[in-house]
C-alpha cells in the first residue's frame, strides 16, 4: 500500500494508461479522482475501481477548458479534502503533419490539450501543494518529446513542452517539497489513436521510419508501474526527470 490515504487526481483516466494509473493508484491504497471529457468513461473507471474494494470518484473535466480545470481540483477537495498526487496523462495525438503541411487549427488543438492542459492543471494544484509543502506531479509525456519524429510537427513540439514544463516546475519548487517527473513511454496498446484522423501520408511514412526497431509495444499496466513508483515516497530523491519506458525502442 504504497499510496496509503493519498488523494490523487489522475485526467484522461477513462482509457489506456489514465485508467491503469488511477487502477493501480487506488489498489496501492490511494482515493482517485478520476477524471474525463464523460461522466461515462469516468464513471466505468470508477466502476472498476469500487469494485477492487477501492475508493474513486469520477469528474467530468476536459483539460482543455480552464473553467473543467478548476472544477476538478474544486472537486477533488469537496471529496477528499485535499490532493496529493496529480497525473496529467490526458493526450491527443496530432495527424503526424510535418511542418510544411500543419494547420493552425491542429496546431492549436493539440497544444490546448497535451500543454495548456499540463501547465493549468498544474498551476491549480500548486497552492495546494505549497500549502502543505508536500506534492508530487507526473507528467505523461512521450518519447516525441524527446525525439524529432515520432508523430507529426504538432505533437513532437507539443510533448518536447511538457518535458520542459516537467523540469522548469521541478527545479523551481525543490525546496518546497514538490516533486515533478515526467514519462516517456513508447508505443503502449491504448485507444490513442482514435484521435488520429486521416493521417498524413508524407509524415507518417517518416514517423514510421523507426518503427523496426521497437521490440515489442507496451500495456497500460506497464506505464501504471513507473506512475507508481514516481508518485510513492519510494521516488523521493527524484525530481525533473523523464523516465523512458519503451522496452529499449530508443536505446538502439
Ligand atoms: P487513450 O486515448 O487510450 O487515453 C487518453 C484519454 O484522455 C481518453 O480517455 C480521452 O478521452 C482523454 N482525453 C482526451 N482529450 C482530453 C481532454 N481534452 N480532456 C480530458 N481528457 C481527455 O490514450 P493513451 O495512449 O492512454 O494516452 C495517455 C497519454 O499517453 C497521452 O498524453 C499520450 O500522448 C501519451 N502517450 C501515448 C503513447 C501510446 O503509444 N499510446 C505513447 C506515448 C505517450
Amino acid at each position: 500500500m504504497r499510496l496509503q490515504d493519498k488523494v490523487a487526481v489522475v485526467t484522461g483516466a477513462a482509457s489506456g494508461m489514465g485508467k491503469a494509473i488511477a487502477i493501480l493508484y487506488a489498489q496501492e491504497g490511494a482515493k482517485v479522482v478520476v477524471s474525463d471529457l464523460t461522466l461515462e468513461g469516468a464513471g466505468a473507471t470508477v466502476s472498476e475501481i469500487t469494485a477492487l474494494g477501492g475508493t474513486a470518484t469520477a469528474v467530468v473535466a476536459n483539460v482543455a477548458n480552464e473553467g473543467d480545470i478548476h472544477k476538478l481540483i474544486k472537486a477533488a477537495l469537496n471529496s477528499y479534502g485535499t490532493i496529493d498526487i496529480l497525473v496529467n496523462n490526458a493526450g491527443i495525438m496530432d495527424d503526424f503533419s510535418p511542418i510544411g503541411d500543419v494547420t493552425d487549427d491542429m496546431w492549436d488543438r493539440v497544444f490546448e490539450v497535451n500543454v495548456k492542459g499540463v501547465m493549468r492543471a498544474t498551476r491549480q494544484a500548486m497552492p495546494i501543494f505549497l500549502e502543505k509543502g508536500a506534492g508530487v506531479i507526473v507528467n505523461i509525456a512521450s518519447i516525441g518529446g524527446l525525439y524529432g519524429s515520432r508523430a507529426g510537427a504538432s505533437y513532437t513540439a507539443a510533448k518536447h513542452a511538457v518535458v520542459g514544463l516537467t523540469k522548469n516546475t521541478a527545479f523551481q519548487y525543490a525546496g518546497k517539497g514538490i516533486r515533478c517527473n515526467a514519462i516517456a513511454p513508447g508505443g503502449v496498446n491504448t485507444n490513442i489513436t482514435a484521435s488520429l484522423k486521416e493521417p498524413n501520408e508524407f509524415g507518417i511514412s517518416r514517423a514510421m521510419a523507426g518503427v523496426g526497431f521497437n521490440p515489442r509495444n507496451g500495456e497500460p499496466e506497464d506505464i501504471a508501474k513507473v506512475a507508481l513508483f514516481l508518485a510513492s515516497d519510494d521516488s523521493d530523491f527524484v525530481n525533473g526527470i523523464i523516465v523512458t519506458a519503451d522496452a529499449g525502442w530508443t536505446a538502439y
